[in-house]
C-alpha cells in the first residue's frame, strides 16, 4: 500500500520526530507503517523515506538504493558520487556521528520538495547507531552516497530539509537541472 507524501509547508516536516519503545516497534501499527514506508518509497522512486514524510511523527526510516540503471545516472556518474547498491533496511531512533574531517557537494534532491534540486554539502563519512525492525541495536559505517541518503533522511526527523543547507543559488527544477547542470 503506497500513501501520499507531505510537500513542504507541512508543519510535519517541521517538527522533531518522536522516539519509539520497543514495545511499539513491535506493534503490528509500527510493522504495517514500515511495509507502508516501503512501497511508498519504492513506487516514489526514492532511496530513502522518513515516517514524518508520510504524515507520522516518529523517529523511523526506510532506505534502499538499488543503484540501477533506473537512476539515469551513468556508470561514471554512479562511481563519482560513491553510489553502490545498498539493500532495503530499516533505521529506528538513530543517532549520526558524522566524520566532520571530509565534505563533498553534489545535487540532491527530497520527495517532499518534489520537482526541485540543489548542490548539497554533506560529510563524506557517517556512523549511524539505530534499532532495526526488530528493535535490535544495529551500527552503520557508511561513505559516499550512503552516507548522504544517511544524513538526509536523519535531517527529516529533526524537522530539517535539504533546502537548509543547500547552495542556494544552485536551486533549480529537476528538469533544467538535466538541460543545464554538469553532473
Ligand atoms: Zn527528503
Amino acid at each position: 500500500m503506497t500513501t501520499a507524501i507531505v510537500q513542504t509547508g507541512d508543519p510535519v516536516l517541521r517538527t522533531p520526530a518522536a522516539p519509539l519503545t520497543k514495545e511499539e516497534i513491535s506493534s503490528s501499527f509500527i510493522q504495517d507503517l514500515i511495509a507502508e514506508m516501503r512501497d511508498t518509497m519504492r513506487a516514489a522512486p526514492g532511496v530513502g523515506l522518513a515516517a514524518p514524510q508520510i504524515g507520522h511523527s516518529l523517529q523511523l526510516v526506510v532506505i534502499e538504493d538499488p543503484a540501477d540503471a533506473k537512476t539515469r545516472l551513468s556508470e561514471a556518474q554512479l562511481a563519482k558520487r560513491g553510489r553502490t547498491h545498498v539493500p532495503f533496511h530499516v533505521l529506528i531512533n538513530p543517532r549520526l556521528i558524522p566524520d566532520e574531517s571530509k565534505s563533498v557537494e553534489f545535487f540532491e534532491g527530497c520527495l517532499s520538495v518534489a520537482g526541485f534540486a540543489a548542490l548539497t554539502p554533506r560529510f563524506l563519512s557517517v556512523k549511524v547507531e539505530a534499532l532495526n525492525e526488530h528493535g535490535e541495536p544495529i551500527s552503520i559505517d557508511a561513505t559516499g552516497w550512503y552516507a548522504r541518503i544517511l544524513q538526509h533522511e536523519i535531517d527529516h526527523l529533526n524537522g530539517i530539509l535539504y533546502i537548509d543547507r543547500m547552495v542556494s543559488e544552485s536551486f533549480s527544477t529537476v528538469e533544467n537541472l538535466q538541460h543545464f547542470a554538469e553532473t
